[in-house]
């Protein structure tokens, strides 16, 4: 990997999300080398993926250059590189580039779709996890309205305009409000010729309300704020299947559609070495003190979706979120320096800034610690506080003007089929 032996510690940090990111900024100028690898050479910000998916942003306005959050750290190593392995008894992980021995191993990996087991929905679904996976859902978007355009048969004509999303949390929510938002402004004036009106949203979900995790009151409003957008939303309902044509649900309900998004779900990404049923628990996430050490572990270290530290507030581990990712990242880098000092470390304390969730134009719903609100109001706080948490000033700028330009415009201009999806639907009938 061709990084030069050093006097100071080895630090390795493996994921250069949010947790990842905000470990590294702590340890810079401390006397430590550090080596962060990803296998991607952009720090991604999943919150906004609907919105690449949707058209309504460019990919590289939500993705930022792991190499330039580093540049001027001494001491700093990036390396693209997937990691395969730990061998934890030598204390060191095998990668697509070569093996790397390490002081110390911080795990932030994030998280992965969960299937659950279904290979079938798995093969046959739209995930949106990654940049690449959201510009295929959007191609797809567009292909289906094309093809649509293109046959007389009725039947087929509308399960491509069918679109059934799985999963009523912040993902399933923001994307089914923005599907809404473009069936009403964009598609009668991009397909004149094709009965868009016909177009369906479906958002189903397993148990009884959306935004679970949110007040009761955020998720009734986000219902009938999807209601008033033209959106279906079906409680209670567990899908059972998908061969690319036909959604089927343990009641009766079935759907004809050409596109099954699963937002049902995420599991922590584990890696080999680590991933014996003792190191991990729920959704696969390794189980950590609260130091975030890995339990069985004095040198490795998780944090942020793959860790799952149980708290009296949180028997299950915190949410697998952006916030507690970069909390434990920087209580971390604190605790690190004080490891090396020999000094004693401090217990990671979460702090519950809040969740929220956009459902479309001046429509949000906000859940603060002591306020809840929804409506114009909570859209812009949702705005501003996006704007907020996005790395990198010329992203902040990107994204505000073109926001400001799709309020104004009602328009989405990114709608580009810039790398075909192959999907045909036909190939799927009968
Ligand atoms: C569509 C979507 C919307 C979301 N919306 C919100 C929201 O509104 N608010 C919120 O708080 N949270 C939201 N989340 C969740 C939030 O993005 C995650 O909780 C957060 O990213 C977790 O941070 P992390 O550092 O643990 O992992 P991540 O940010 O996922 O980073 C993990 C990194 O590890 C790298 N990696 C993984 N495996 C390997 C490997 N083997 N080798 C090398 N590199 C590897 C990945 O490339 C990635 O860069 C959303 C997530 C999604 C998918």
């Amino acid at each position: 990997m061709n990084i030069p032996q050093s006097s100071f510690p080895r630090i390795v940090i493996i994921g250069g999300g949010f947790g990842g990111i905000s470990l590294a900024k702590k340890l810079s100028k401390k006397e430590v080398q550090v080596v962060l690898l990803d296998k991607h050479n952009y720090h991604n910000f999943q919150p906004l993926l609907y919105q690449v998916s949707t058209g309504g942003l460019e990919p590289d306005s939500i993705a930022y250059p792991i190499r330039k959050v580093l540049q001027n750290y001494p001491n700093f190593f990036f390396r693209l590189a997937e990691v395969n392995e730990v061998i934890t008894k030598e204390k060191l992980i095998k990668t697509n580039i070569g093996d790397l021995k390490y002081d110390y191993l911080v795990l932030a990996t994030g998280s992965e779709t969960n299937f659950f087991g279904n290979s079938e929905i798995e093969k046959n679904s739209m995930a949106m996890k990654t940049i690449p996976q959201a510009l295929n859902l959007r191609s797809l978007i567009l292909e289906n309205f094309e093809q649509a355009l293109l046959t007389d048969d009725l039947h087929e004509r509308d399960a491509l305009m069918n679109f059934v999303i799985v999963g009523g949390g912040p993902t399933g929510v923001e994307l089914a409000g923005a599907l809404a938002e473009i069936k009403k402004g964009i598609l009668p004036k991009d397909y004149p010729d094709l009965d868009t009106r016909r177009a369906q949203i479906n958002i189903i979900q397993a148990g009884d309300c959306l935004l679970k995790g949110m007040s009761s009151k955020a998720s009734k409003k986000a219902e009938d704020f999807l209601e008033k957008l033209g959106v279906q939303v079906w409680k209670n309902t567990r899908v059972t299947s998908y061969d690319g044509k036909l959604v089927t649900t343990k009641t009766d309900l079935t759907f004809e559609s050409a596109t099954l998004v699963w937002a049902a779900g995420v599991q922590a990404v584990s890696l080999k070495g680590l991933n014996a049923k003792e190191f991990l628990t729920y959704s696969n996430r390794l189980k950590v003190n609260e130091f975030n050490l890995v339990e069985g572990f004095d040198t490795i270290f998780a944090i942020g979706d793959v860790a799952l530290m149980e708290t009296e507030d949180c028997p299950y581990g915190h949410p697998m979120m952006a916030q507690p990712a970069i909390q434990q990242g920087k209580c971390l880098g604190d605790n690190l320096v004080r490891l090396l000092e020999e000094k004693p470390m401090k217990p990671f304390e979460y702090k519950d800034k809040g969740s929220m969730a956009t459902i479309g134009r001046n429509k949000a719903v906000v859940d603060l610690p002591n306020f809840k609100f929804q409506g114009v109001f909570a859209w812009f706080v949702w705005m501003f506080v996006h704007l907020f948490f996005l790395i990198g000033f010329r992203n902040r700028m990107v994204v505000f003007i073109n926001w400001v330009y799709n309020y104004i415009r009602f328009d989405r201009e990114a709608r580009l089929i810039i790398r075909p999806y192959r999907k045909n639907y036909s190939q799927f009938k009968d």
